[in-house]
This record gives structure tokens, sequence and C-alpha cells, in this order.
């Protein structure tokens, strides 16, 4: 049998897993979700033995039904080798009290490698099953390291052209350099004069509008999108969760069968919705912890059923997380509402003409699996220095917001079980914060922070972050939001 996606705003809109990683993003403005999820007979006496590529092979087997092994083998040892920095590819830390995912050992030192490192792979090899030949665009939106990621993955693919837009001042120093110093022929990054959701808004605009994809079409061209909403990002982030829990099993945590819980720092809501399907399948998670910093939309959502993006948009010390819109929990919403289309669509036509939706009766259940929190920017920093005074670790600010949250929530319920903070950024990419709340003194600029940093973690520096400085600054463009979509025609040479 076929696994089924279907567009959460059409249920006439169904296609299988290649065709939803070529296309992106659905036609009618929804996002390709899986009907059912399939049910996993998850042996954990194997799978503790089992490498990231092989429990890959699993998940993804079970959710891209229509790949052969052959292409899914080719899609997978070429995406997880040696681009990382370690064989684990997302290693398991014991601390005290909770244990850390490490996703950030990929070649951009965040978790958005975990899933862009492989999306091209299987972006290309759907492009192929299809017969598809002409070339693929990727359009992307990025709050700092998507942009990034997407263009490690893609540069100088061929076949594939990429565009990346990243707000002007809404990225640290250290994610801007890493986007303009950009090498490879078919990448092109451009700065806007507007935030994360202006750039997200436009780039969804763009992928709907039937005139500008004509146009494309004439030059042998169509769009495929390396954003979160493309199922191509999230499925591969159902390994890690797995892979995660087999770890605990092997090193004696936890027994198989027990419950444990996780905390994922949220902006689009990518990462947790991955966490859900690796509970779908059948992995035992207890809790979905969803962790915001001060955008706390998601925290009011859960609380009240209410989601409202009518409120100042807030710049924090973890950029990737400063989203009013979450993409992805149109997603969540859509199993709220029973996999039901029409009432997806009309809640979400409700957040574009009103600015909030709000939700009437929902699959309790569901509901319940989540707890949601936010933390302060003081609380954030409060966080880093804790887990440094108590074990010597130092988190990236995304990273405490997650720790920060589940202090929290395990203080209030009493829940005591097992823990898995999922640790998205290396403290590396936004060192600043990371030194000044250890140390409570400013640091002089992101370079100098990365000499202390190295100082007081004893961590190595990564490759991505050395060598950054000096390097060759290839994109310079900033371009007004009302001119993205003159920006994109021109890199395509189609005016
Ligand atoms: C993208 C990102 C997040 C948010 O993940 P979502 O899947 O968008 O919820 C959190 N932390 C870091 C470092 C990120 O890059």
């Amino acid at each position: 049998m076929t696994l089924i996606y279907q567009s959460t705003r059409d249920e006439k809109n169904r296609v299988t897993a290649s065709k939803a990683i070529l296309q992106g993003l659905a036609a009618d403005g929804g996002l390709f979700t899986p009907l059912s999820v399939p049910k996993l007979n998850l042996n954990f006496d194997q799978l503790q033995h089992a490498s990231y590529q092989e429990v890959a092979k699993l998940i993804l087997s079970a959710f891209l039904d229509d790949f052969t092994e052959e292409e899914l083998d080719y899609c997978i040892t070429s995406a997880y080798d040696a681009k990382f920095d370690t064989p684990a590819i997302a290693p398991l830390v014991k601390l005290k009290g909770q244990y850390h995912l490490e996703l950030f050992h990929g070649s951009t030192i965040a978790f958005k490698d975990m899933a862009l490192s492989i999306l091209p792979y299987l972006l290309t090899t759907a492009a192929k099953k299809q017969g598809v030949d002409n070339k693929i665009v990727i359009l992307t939106a990025t709050s700092g390291d998507t942009g990034k990621a997407a263009m490690a993955g893609f540069a100088d693919v061929p076949g594939t052209e990429i565009i990346v837009f990243y707000p002007k001042g809404g990225v640290s120093k250290i994610q801007e350099l890493q986007m303009t110093t950009q090498k490879g022929s078919n990448t092109h990054v451009i700065a806007i004069e507007g935030n994360f959701d202006d750039a997200q808004t436009r780039v969804k605009e763009m992928f709907n509008n039937p005139n500008l994809r004509q146009e494309l079409l004439e030059h042998h061209m169509q769009f495929s999108s390396a954003n979160s909403m493309n199922i191509g990002r999230l499925v591969p982030q159902i390994v890690y969760y797995v892979y995660a829990y087999a770890q605990l099993v092997k090193t004696g945590e936890i027994k198989a069968g027990e419950a444990i819980n996780v905390a994922v720092p949220t902006g689009n809501f990518g990462n947790i919705l991955a966490a859900y399907y690796a509970y779908q399948i059948g992995l035992p998670i207890g809790k979905l912890i969803c962790a915001s910093n001060e955008n706390k939309v998601l925290t009011d959502f859960f609380e009240s059923g209410i989601y409202d993006k009518k409120r100042d948009f807030r710049v924090t010390t973890s950029p990737s997380m400063d989203i009013l819109v979450s993409s992805n929990l149109e997603r969540l919403l859509f199993h709220l509402l029973g996999n039901d289309a029409a009432a997806t669509k009309s809640l979400m036509d409700n957040l574009a003409k009103q600015g909030e939706y709000s939700l009437a009766k929902v699959n309790q259940s569901i509901f319940d699996l989540f707890a949601a929190g936010f933390a302060t920017e003081d609380e954030t920093a409060a966080e880093i220095k804790r887990l440094y005074d108590l074990s010597g670790y130092i988190e990236d600010p995304h990273t405490a917001v997650a720790s920060a949250v589940y202090q929290t929530y395990a203080e209030r319920s009493g829940d005591q079980r097992p823990a898995v903070i999922v640790s998205t950024a290396s403290p590396y990419k936004f060192p600043r914060v990371a030194v000044e709340a250890v140390t409570g003194k400013d640091a002089a600029d992101d370079f100098a922070a990365v000499g202390e940093l190295h100082t007081l973690s004893g961590v190595d520096i990564p490759q991505a972050v050395a060598g950054l400085e000096k390097a060759d600054v290839r994109h310079k463009r900033v371009v007004a939001v009302k001119a993205m979509q003159e920006a994109v025609e021109n890199c395509l040479g189609l005016s």
C-alpha cells in the first residue's frame, strides 16, 4: 500500500511521497500531510545496535514508500557521511537531570542540517522518478539557519538553483556571514528590509502565483521548497527521535517501552511535529514540550486554543524561533480537526484575514500530548548559566529556551520521566550570547566570543566557524519586501 499525502486545504489534492517532495507546497496553499501514519514494530533490542543510517532507512522506507530501497540507500549514504563531525551523527549527551540530543554536528552546526543534507538527494531522485527535467528552483525564506543549511546542501547540485531571503538585522553576525560567503554558482542570497514573517509570506505568495509558475515553466524551471513545509524535511527529522530513544536503551538509562519526554525549541513547528509522528509510529513519548521564546504565540495557542498573530514581533537572542506564523502547526491543526481539510482551510483563511483563529472542537488526546511554555530573555540567559555551573556544558540560546521551559514544566507538573532536550544549535553559532550569559560580561564581538567560548567550554571550534572571519563576502544584495519577486526573476534571468 502506498502512503497518501494530502493537502491540508483540499481533500482532493492527494499525492504520493515523491510527488509531495517535488512540489514542496500544495498549489492550493496547503501542506502535504500523511493521512495515516505507518505503525512500526520498533524493536529496541535490535535498534539499540543500529547505526543512524540504519534507523534512517527504517523510518524513510515507511514514510517515503514510493522510493525504492536502492534510491533510499543512495540518499541516506550521500547525506549522512563525513560532512558530520561524528559517526554518531546525532549524539546524546548525558548531563545532570537531562539528556541533550545534539543535532548540530553537520556542516552548518545547526539542526537544519539533519534534514537539509538529505533533501537535495530526495528531491533530485523524486524529479527523476517523475520524469521531470525542468531545473528545480529552491526558493527559501530563512530566520537564519535554514538558508545556510539549504545552500550547503544544494550548492552546485546539477539541475538546481537556490535563492535565499533573510531578514536584514534579524540574524546573528555569524549566521549572516555563513550565508553571504556561500560558494556555488547556483546560489543566491538576498537580505530583505523586513522580518522573517514578511519573507516567508512573500515566498508563499510567489509559490502560489500562477503567472510566475507559468513564466518559470516557459523557461524549463519549476519551484520547489526547502522550507520545513516540504515533507522531505519533516520525515528525516523523525529519525533522530527513534535513534535517541535507542541510545537511552543501549546505555541502560531506560528500559525499552518506558516513556520519555522531549522538549523542543520551537519556531515553525517542524521539529516538534516530527516528534509527534515519532510518537504516532509507536515511540514511547509521554509529553511533547513545545518551548517558545518571547514570541510565545504557540504557548498561548496550547493554553487557550486560540492562535493570535496580532502582536508585536520581538527580536530575541534565539532568532530561529522568532516567528509569529508557525507554518507546520497547520499540519497538527489538520490532525486535531480529524484530518478535515475544509475545516483546516477555513481556520487558515481566518488567520490570513483576521490574524487569528479559534479551535472549537478538537481531538483532545492529540492536544493533551503537548505541554507548552516560554522563556523570557533573562530566563534563557539564566538557564545557560545554571547548566554551565552545574555541568560545565554550554548551550546555545535556542536549546536554553527548551531547557528552561523543561525545568519549569518538571517543577510544576512533578513529571519525573527522563527528558531529552533537543539541542538545535552549537553555541559557536551564537557565541556572544552564550559567553555573556556565562560570564555576565559583554563580549567585544562574535569572533572574540568564539575564542572565549573555547576557553570556557573546552569544546573544539567547529570547521563552520573557523575561517569565517576572513572568507569572501559574495552576496551583498538588500531589497525591499515588495521587490522580492523582481529579485527572483532577476536571479533566474527571466527579466
Ligand atoms: C529552525 C530552528 C529552530 C526551530 O525549529 P522549527 O522546526 O522551525 O520549530 C530552533 N532552533 C534552531 C537553532 C533552529 O535553527
